[in-house]
């Protein structure tokens, strides 16, 4: 299971790569951990999305505006909101390779562990995942693939203590020993604990891994030309602060009354110890977010519509209700200000992981800026007469998560016939057509008898019109489809030979590949359509 995840994994990531849809950062220099590039497809389909968005909970909402906040802040704002206090994770350190790992992320890391792996090939497995060893094996695996994989490891660096602390414990009758992965885990755990007095070993090398501590996610830059600490700043790591920073000039620039919203969409900056799973848990990343302000006394009404519309909004967007799931946090799970909070998840390849997370943050983020900023956040009903400080309801989600979970669902490997109607294995992305970064490609059959024109007009329609549109007579036809296929456009336009007596062309649908005949000057027309 695990490893099919990683391969598709690889081959969508590979994909992405070959057709222009996430590029690593600096690639020519080598990468920068935790940031990536969006190609001319994956800014299309990251733009679509992000206009989804927009028009659906600000154009076609007359209780939502937007605002366009600055990244850098007054540092005050952070000590209001808790980030310089608390946004922090529990990091460990491995004193052999000098990585640094999220504490609550080993479990995860140990499952992708390449010595893990090769430990557990090493035994024999038995049942399920419980594995036999024999003291002879581990000394083998110690000596050979072991020094490559984890010279930190205890086993590796000691073996003769660490198999006969071993055989003393397990193999008094000289049977193997038998264990679960996960036992064993535990086992190397404690024996490394025995043997060094530290923590569990590390996930890529088995060395001693320091005890947690403390580390704040925020990025610090200096604002001006001193460096000191009069001028520290920090990178926001996250657009919500910005809303509730603005949430005075937005009511009184504005006729809106409560109860109402705010919307922002813009990048935010996150020092993770380990950005992993391609662009899931990146550093740099795009966040929308809504903070929906009304009377404390209708928060629990508006709290679970914001839930279910932003469920929903998924659903909509093409991603498959079996693999979406809203997972309620239980109230041991809630941060101490909110009231509920809950999940919508996604069954990624490498597990099921948040999109976004829809709270009631109670009044909690507005009064922090009054008692800091001294500036009167409550707000008066002049119909009840009431003065109160609203609670906020945060419908908060990842653009780049969302991204990734569409281009998840839309990977899809068929058997399709090629030009000579040989069954081929054909890759498509399967977008819905409202976030396909391009609608419509136009193909010449051949380049001559005035074909090129008439599909050049085509084209030049379609474009003209808005639509992300593509050209192309290069090359054979079936592999101008391929290539399409790939980039996930939904339809496909070839100007033929009948064209030029009946002025028909052909309509290829990308999932169904049924073709239809319409007239050339309808094309656009059938393509708004189906779009809609
Ligand atoms: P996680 O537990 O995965 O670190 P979080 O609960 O800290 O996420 P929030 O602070 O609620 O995340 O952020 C809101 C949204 O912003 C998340 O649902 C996610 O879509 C996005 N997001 C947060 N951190 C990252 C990141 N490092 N890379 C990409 N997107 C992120």
């Amino acid at each position: 299971m695990a490893q099919e995840s990683n391969e598709l994994m690889d081959k969508l990531a590979a994909l992405c790569k070959r057709r222009g849809f996430i590029f690593q950062s600096s690639e020519i220099y080598g990468g920068i951990g935790g940031f990536w590039d969006y190609g001319p497809l994956g800014v299309e389909l990251k733009r679509n999305l992000k206009d989804a968005w927009w028009q659906d909970v600000v154009r076609r909402r007359d209780d939502v505006v937007g605002l366009d906040c600055s990244i850098i802040m007054n540092p005050k704002v952070w000590e209001a909101s808790g980030h310089l206090g608390g946004f922090s994770d529990p990091m460990v350190t491995c004193r052999q390779c000098k990585k640094h790992m999220r504490a609550d992320h080993l479990q995860a890391l140990y499952l992708e562990s390449e010595w893990i792996k090769s430990l557990g090939e090493e035994g024999h497995l038995i049942e399920g995942d419980l594995i036999e060893f024999r003291s002879e094996e581990l000394a083998r695996w110690a000596h050979r693939k072991g020094k490559k994989l984890a010279p930190g490891l205890a086993l590796v660096r000691n073996p003769s203590v660490t198999l006969s602390w071993l055989a003393e414990r397990t193999e008094k009758e000289g049977k193997p020993v038998t264990m679960s992965i996960g036992d064993w885990l535990a086992y190397l755990a404690t024996e490394q604990l025995a043997q060094t007095g530290l923590q569990a070993p590390c996930p890529h090398c088995g060395g001693d891994l320091t005890p947690p501590r403390q580390f704040n996610l925020m990025f610090k830059t200096f604002v001006g030309a001193m460096e000191d600490s009069s001028s520290v700043a920090y990178l926001r790591p996250e657009t919500a602060q910005g809303i509730f920073c603005n949430y005075r000039n937005v009511l009184d620039t504005t006729r809106l009354r409560m109860p109402f919203g705010i919307a922002q969409i813009g990048k935010s900056f996150r020092n993770e110890i380990n950005p992993r799973n391609y662009t899931f848990r990146s550093r740099e990343f795009e966040q929308m977010e809504i903070e929906f302000f009304c009377h404390p006394s209708e928060a629990d009404k508006w709290y679970e519509y914001w839930r279910d519309a932003r469920y929903k909004w998924y659903v909509d967007l093409g991603l498959k209700s079996s693999k979406l799931h809203l997972r309620n946090h239980e109230k041991d799970e809630l941060a101490h200000y909110a009231r509920a909070c809950a999940d919508i998840e996604y069954e990624f390849p490498f597990g099921t992981s948040e999109l976004e997370g829809v709270a009631n943050r109670t009044d909690y983020d507005l009064t922090q800026h009054q008692k800091f900023s001294g500036k009167d956040m409550t707000y008066f009903d002049d119909q009840t007469k009431d003065r109160y400080i609203p609670y906020v309801i945060e419908p908060s989600g990842g653009v780049d998560r969302a991204a990734l979970a569409l281009l998840c669902e839309a990977y899809t490997e068929d058997q399709a016939p090629d030009e000579n109607g040989q069954m081929q294995t054909r890759t498509l992305m399967r977008f819905h057509p409202r976030l396909a970064p391009v609608k419509v490609a136009v193909f010449p059959l051949v380049k001559k008898e005035g074909m090129p024109e008439i599909a050049e007009k085509i084209y030049r329609d379609c474009q003209a019109a808005g639509l992300s549109s593509f050209y192309d007579e290069k090359g054979a036809v079936g592999r101008r489809y391929r290539r399409q296929d790939e980039a996930g456009t939904p339809f496909c336009v070839t100007v033929d030979g009948q064209t030029l007596t009946d002025q028909t062309v052909t309509v290829r649908d990308r999932d169904s590949l049924v073709q239809d005949r319409i007239a050339a000057d309808k094309v656009l027309a059938y393509v708004q359509d189906r779009l809609k």
